[in-house]
């Protein structure tokens, strides 16, 4: 078997920006809106185009643009934000952030959102965020269809499911605003970064000024004149700008998107297909309409205690492979009831069962399909050693 790959370095960053980022250096011009295109207004349209939105925003994080988000919805304080108990701690933290109050849906142990359990908590709530996590899409049909029907605006964070596609559509175009991170653990690397995409003018006016285009600075973003007068002077600058470096840091990244998102699939199923058979493990199946671009694999350990569980994880450590188990690494913050920062104590038992088995392994996407094997053979082993060995 060969060598073990390094799963946790980020991926490197592309020859062409160098050039280009030493430019900015040389000018100092590292603002925004410094000059009339800068690289983020770039980065906005390109982005915009490749996604197939018509408007887009650059800001400091997917956290930022989820917050923005809730805020141009006009949200009044103490709405309810239905959002899946599945998620990243950034998320029910961008509602606390907007003053509003984040409800958990219950996930299944296919990682996608309960429609049982949606369907009950919707009438109660003002607006939706969805979090594809790790690519896994929940039924979109479904969730639109219900959320459109209670007219709940719906908020996608794609913050890691860049290149995902739900029936031929990219995912983040579905709800009325998409997010995306740039963070480097994401398909798309600037060591901190997010944008924001939607179709709807008088939301992306709203973003845009809130973000930090103070005075008239929103000229430099694709011109709707009379939406931005509309709100001049009328919302809080939360000033949450990219700046330029980050900017030339993705843009050339965005050539590399398709090929990216290609070798992680391939990467993925093919290590899917070496672990599918084993007896402890159950790989949840894409849901039809999906057509995933991850960058890691997530797999349910099935017919194991506690102990085992935990064991399998000391195990892997010890030959070399980084696994979490998401319920059952201490202080996960994909864990909701570390979320203890939450007023309203929520207990989903679903979600709870379904993270103490589910286990998280990295596959960048430069991995070759050798290096694939020996993640799946070092998986495997780890198993078999635990199960051999009789642990209660
Ligand atoms: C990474 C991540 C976020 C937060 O993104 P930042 O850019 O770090 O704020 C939100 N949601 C999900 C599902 C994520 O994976």
């Amino acid at each position: 078997m060969s060598k073990l790959p390094n799963l946790t370095a980020a991926e490197s960053i592309p020859d062409a920006a160098l050039a280009e980022v030493t430019r900015i250096l040389q000018t100092g011009d590292l603002f925004r809106y410094g000059s009339d295109q800068s690289p983020v207004t770039l980065l906005e349209a390109e982005f915009a185009q490749a996604l197939g939105s018509r408007f887009a925003l650059a800001v400091s994080s997917c956290s930022a643009a989820l917050f923005l988000s809730l805020k141009a919805l006009g949200l009044p304080r103490d709405a309810k934000v239905l959002l899946p108990a599945f998620t990243f701690a950034a998320v029910p933290s961008a509602v606390v952030h907007a003053d509003c109050v984040p409800v958990l849906c219950e996930c299944g142990s296919n990682y996608r959102i309960d429609l049982d359990d949606f369907a009950q908590k919707l009438p109660d709530c003002d607006a939706v965020i969805i979090s594809h996590m790790r690519g896994h899409t929940s039924d979109m049909d479904a969730i639109m269809t219900m959320a459109n029907a209670a007219n709940v605006p719906v908020i996608e964070d794609a913050a890691h499911s860049l290149g995902t596609t739900w029936a031929g559509r990219n995912i983040g175009t579905i709800g009325k605003i998409g997010c995306f991170s740039f963070q480097s653990y994401k398909m798309l690397n600037s060591g901190e970064g997010g944008i924001l995409i939607t179709n709807d003018e008088d939301l992306i006016a709203q973003a845009v000024i809130m973000s930090g285009a103070y005075e008239h600075n929103w000229k430099k973003h694709p011109v709707l004149g009379k939406v931005f007068t509309k709100w001049q002077n009328r919302l809080p600058l939360y000033n949450m700008r990219l700046n330029t470096l980050s900017a030339a840091l993705i843009r050339p990244q965005l050539d590399a998107l398709t090929q990216r998102v290609k070798r992680g699939r391939r990467n993925h199923d093919h290590v899917a297909r070496i672990l599918d058979g084993c007896p402890w493990i159950d790989v949840p199946t894409a849901l039809p309409a999906e057509s995933r671009a991850p960058d890691s694999i997530q797999f349910n350990l099935d017919n194991m205690t506690d102990t085992q569980v935990d064991c399998f994880v000391d195990q892997a450590a010890s030959l070399g492979l980084k696994t979490e188990v998401f319920g059952r690494s201490a202080d996960n913050a994909r864990a909701f009831w570390n979320w203890k920062f939450l007023k309203n104590n929520q207990e989903l038992p679903k979600t709870r069962a379904m993270l103490s088995r589910a286990c998280d392994v990295r596959l960048p996407t430069r991995l070759t399909l050798k290096e694939c094997e020996a993640v799946a053979g070092t998986i495997l082993n780890a198993l078999t050693v635990t199960m051999t060995a009789r642990v209660a």
